[in-house]
């Protein structure tokens, strides 16, 4: 990989997206205490342990093991709580580092390791009191771009990988294209789509990913971009090119990577009752039990069942959009009548309940009493930018696409943020 410097030198602009990506995008980098994890280990004078808690595993078992009293236990365990916030252990995450002087010695140090960013070292005073204290560790973050093609009978996911675009990103990305995108129609070989996302580093070496940057996918219905913005309120969100919010009120396909089974229409043919009927809804194959998240937040106003919908969740969303799932093989728990739910929250449980031929979601959008198409109707955006966030964005904008264009023709260069 090649260095930012080299970026920096060979382009003012480029400069210009790494100071306004440090200043807009970036929180709480100031926080962060110089401190390598690195720099302990391999210390010669001193003799180290290091425990992954396992299920089952609680602080006071693993601290009797290490040889405390109870005594010591229970001192530590307060302290923890109150200067720490940690009250338990996380399995197959937390780690636990024991310091002793000698391997004979009793431990001096304890750190818990309850993430890569951040450790919580406990000690002993002179006097016999025990103390602890917080490290967050240096965090290296580079943004890097990675562009991909949709190939002949290729999907967005298998793109993605090919394009070297981990996971979790990959999963980002395709939740924040779910409002503008419909993946079984829009996607056709031979598009085009880059992601900018950022990695973190520390003592050169690569620890996680970290967010999604900006995102653009040449779709069918013209070219959807998307970009990470923090606002003067501290508040960030994605907007589109000209500053509207990119994350909209609904999510045209609940379920991510569910294909297409039947489309929105005025007249066809019902599967099960044989003569032709308007489908006011769109179906999403998916095999039962698939969680069906809410495609936006609202309140709950009917769980119920009848003989068509089988078992079916409708919800109320802000201004004069309703939401309607059908087929459930059984609703989320929870989820009643007057409930509120978050965008994305599990509502029910994806089956063949009703009239239905086999495993599927029925979704449908209605807006002011109307039936409308899913896949195509105009959807209201979350939030849009005030006149003055407005204006920084799109400066904002514009140095990060120069940045990009920049990536684009050298791939193993990165910004330093
Ligand atoms: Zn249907």
């Amino acid at each position: 990989m090649k260095k930012a410097k080299d970026i920096l030198t060979s382009n003012n602009v480029v400069r210009a997206v790494l100071v306004l990506a440090v200043w807009l995008t970036l929180i709480a980098v100031a926080l962060v205490v110089s401190r390598h994890v690195k720099d302990e280990v391999g210390s010669d004078s001193e003799y180290k342990s290091l425990v992954v808690v396992e299920s089952g595993d609680t602080l006071s078992k693993l601290l009797l093991e290490q040889g405390f009293t109870n005594n010591d236990v229970l001192q530590i365990a307060k302290v923890l709580k109150s200067d720490a916030d940690i009250t338990s252990l996380r399995a197959d995450n937390d780690k636990i580092e024991f310091v002793r002087s000698e391997e004979t010695e009793p431990v001096s140090k304890i750190v818990i390791i309850p993430s890569p960013w951040r450790q919580v070292e406990v000690t002993c005073t002179e006097n016999g009191e025990w103390q602890c204290k917080t490290v967050d560790i240096e965090r290296d973050t580079r943004a890097v771009y990675k562009t991909g093609e949709i190939l002949d009978g290729d999907s967005f996911y298998l793109a993605g990988m090919r394009a070297g675009i981990p996971a979790g990103i990959l999963a980002e990305v395709y939740d924040l294209l779910a409002f503008e995108m419909d993946f079984e129609r829009d996607v056709r070989a031979g598009q085009k789509f880059s992601v900018l996302y950022e990695e973190n580093f520390s003592g050169g070496e690569k620890i996680d990913n970290g967010r999604v940057l900006a995102v653009e996918f040449e779709a069918l219905r013209g070219n959807v971009k998307m970009y990470r913005f923090k606002k003067a309120d501290g508040k960030t969100g994605y907007y589109d090119e000209n500053g509207n919010g990119a994350i909209k009120s609904l999510k045209r396909t609940p379920i991510n990577n569910a294909k297409v089974t039947s489309s929105f229409s005025n007249s066809r043919k019902h599967p099960v009752l044989g003569y032709t009927r308007a489908h006011k809804g769109v179906d999403f194959r998916a095999s039962t039990g698939t969680p069906i998240p809410a495609a936006g937040a609202g309140r709950v106003v009917a769980r119920s069942y009848n003989k068509g919908h089988g078992n079916y969740v409708k919800i109320r969303h802000n201004g004069s959009y309703e939401t309607l799932y059908a087929h459930m093989s059984r609703f989320a728990k929870g989820v009643v009548v007057g409930t509120n739910v978050k965008q994305g929250q599990t509502i029910g449980y994806v089956g063949s309940t009703g009239l239905s031929t086999g495993p599927h979601l029925h979704y449908e959008i209605i807006k002011d009493g109307k039936h409308v198409n899913p896949l195509t109707v105009k959807l209201p955006a979350i939030s849009n930018l005030g006149k003055e966030d407005k204006e920084k964005f799109l400066e904002y904008r514009k140095v990060l696409d120069e940045g990009m264009e920049q990536l684009s023709k050298h791939p193993d260069w990165f910004i330093q943020l």
